[in-house]
């Protein structure tokens, strides 16, 4: 069996070509929930509701994507979900190696690292004085996460859930990291479950609100709104709306529980109420899958990668990304 804990597979001009004339292959964007165990219960977690209590062993996992390999499936893109999936260091020492692109969503609660070939998303859902009461931590907990994020090393960006008790404190959350190292507070919205009560939705209008205002902080903020113009707007309801009435993750992704079973129709699970996404996948998806808007996605890359070396952000430490848009990655 391969170790693959160091990088290995790696982008190469053939996959932009074979992307750019055939498209995005199909599973071409997996997640794979690294671990069923997280130290957090956070209100607004979908994972908790699907209670699983086991989990393939490392072997089990290794020897899962061996066997995806044999079958010829791409290795393009996987999002290391969990649970905390830095509980389980190992599987993401031997596991990353497989993928060009890697992305670990973390609760930021145990040290990042030390791999420094893959984008980490700190899930940060609420600001200083919410954090408790939203995720279940105590009093220390978000000054722990702050400082585990804070690493000029590793290519870290925070993504921040909008959920309805935080819809009028979004412009206090770039101020809240602009004076660390992460790259970029990347913005979404929380996906119910058929049957929700609700109460943590942000419906359609106050969404389209925020929205409007992220834009604005853009001409502040710059980059460090990791959001493009393009996803924003495409996140605005009316075509959003239009692209979950068939979700594109759907046909260019997949999502593998702990037990490497395929979920449908993606990691929030058969639960999920697409009709209320607030997830920033399927306009990632949409991007990936129509040439138009990859085209102008990676053209959008290109300039902000340009904007990057001549250090003109107006925060003054965006540390530019390359432009494998490795930190649109994100959601899986
Ligand atoms: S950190 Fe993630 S997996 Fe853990 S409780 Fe919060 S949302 Fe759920
Ligand atoms: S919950 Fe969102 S991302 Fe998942 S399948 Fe439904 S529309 Fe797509």
């Amino acid at each position: 069996m391969k170790d693959s804990g160091q990088k290995q597979n790696r982008w190469k001009l053939k996959d932009f070509l074979r992307i750019g004339l055939g498209g995005f292959p199909e599973q071409g964007m997996i997640s794979i929930d690294v671990t069923y165990r997280c130290n957090l219960s956070c209100t607004h977690c979908y994972f908790r509701y699907q209670r699983y209590d086991t989990e393939l062993t490392i072997d089990q996992w290794l020897s899962w994507l061996e066997n995806r390999r044999a079958h010829g499936y791409p290795f393009l893109i996987c999002g290391w979900l969990g649970g905390e999936p830095l509980l389980r260091r190992e599987l993401l020492e031997k596991g990353l190696g497989y993928f060009k692109s890697n992305v670990i969503f973390t609760n930021g609660t145990l040290e990042l690292g030390p791999w420094p070939d893959c984008t980490y998303v700190v899930s940060v859902p609420a600001l200083r004085t919410q954090y408790t009461s939203i995720t279940g931590a105590d009093a220390k907990t978000f000054d722990k996460v702050k400082a585990h994020a804070d690493r000029k090393d590793l290519q870290v960006l925070i993504s921040f859930c909008i959920t309805r008790p935080m819809v009028n404190r979004v412009p206090e959350v770039p101020k809240e990291w602009e004076k660390t190292a992460v790259k970029g507070v990347y913005f979404e919205f929380y996906t119910p479950r058929y049957g929700d009560n609700l109460q943590l939705w942000v419906d359609w209008k106050s969404r389209d609100l925020i929205i409007s205002q992220l834009l604005e902080l853009k001409k502040i903020y710059g980059d460090f709104i990791a959001n493009t113009r393009q996803e924003l707007i495409l996140m605005k309801a009316a075509k959003f709306r239009a692209i979950v009435d068939d979700c594109p993750f759907y046909h260019i992704g997949a999502s593998f529980d702990p037990m490497g079973r395929r979920k449908l129709p993606c990691a929030v699970g058969p639960e999920a109420d697409c009709t209320r996404c607030g997830c920033i996948l399927p306009v990632f998806s949409q991007i990936l899958s129509k040439r138009r808007l990859m085209v102008h996605a990676l053209w959008d890359g290109i300039q902000k990668e340009l904007r990057g070396r001549k250090r003109t952000n107006t925060v003054g430490h965006w540390n530019s990304l390359p432009a494998s848009r490795s930190r649109h990655e994100i959601h899986i």
